[in-house]
């Protein structure tokens, strides 16, 4: 990597005001350059742990959000399941014209005998039916 014109500047200036002070000798002199050399040097090695730390909390931050993907793939799985059991149960039959829930009306053992004739679809379906809500954290509310 060439050297930047402003740390070329900065050794150039080191070593200036080192060969203008009176009473100093070579190493003097490569003294006052490479102190330059070293605070680059520091300057760097903060620059590089700086950027290894901000790498490493982006991976964390990853994972984290990859299993929160992850853990939402099998709650959706999980409530599609759910779901498709409960529609399983809550299936209409007739009664004439009318349709009715299978679960929702009471039966007697036998499935012929109802003591309640609920309609179909009943208030379960009707449930599942209807489409998400939205949560008052999803919509930014919390004015109250
Ligand atoms: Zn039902």
């Amino acid at each position: 990597m060439p050297e930047t014109p402003d740390l070329r500047q900065r050794y150039a200036d080191a070593l200036s005001r080192s060969l203008t002070s009176p009473q100093r000798g070579m190493a003097d002199h490569l003294d006052a350059v490479m102190a330059v050399r070293d605070d680059e040097l520091a300057r760097l090695r903060r620059e590089v742990a700086y950027v290894a730390e901000t790498g490493e909390r982006w991976r964390q931050l990853w994972e984290r959000v990859d299993q929160e993907r992850s853990d939402a793939v099998v709650r959706a799985e999980q409530d599609t399941a759910a779901n498709a059991r409960v529609r399983a149960k809550h299936v209409p039959f007739q009664r004439g014209d009318d349709a009715f829930c299978d679960e929702c009306s009471v039966s007697h053992e036998s499935g012929v005998r109802r003591y309640v004739l609920v309609p179909f679809p009943c208030d379960t379906i009707a449930a599942l039916d209807q489409p998400a809500a939205v949560s008052e954290e999803q919509a930014g509310g919390g004015n109250g």
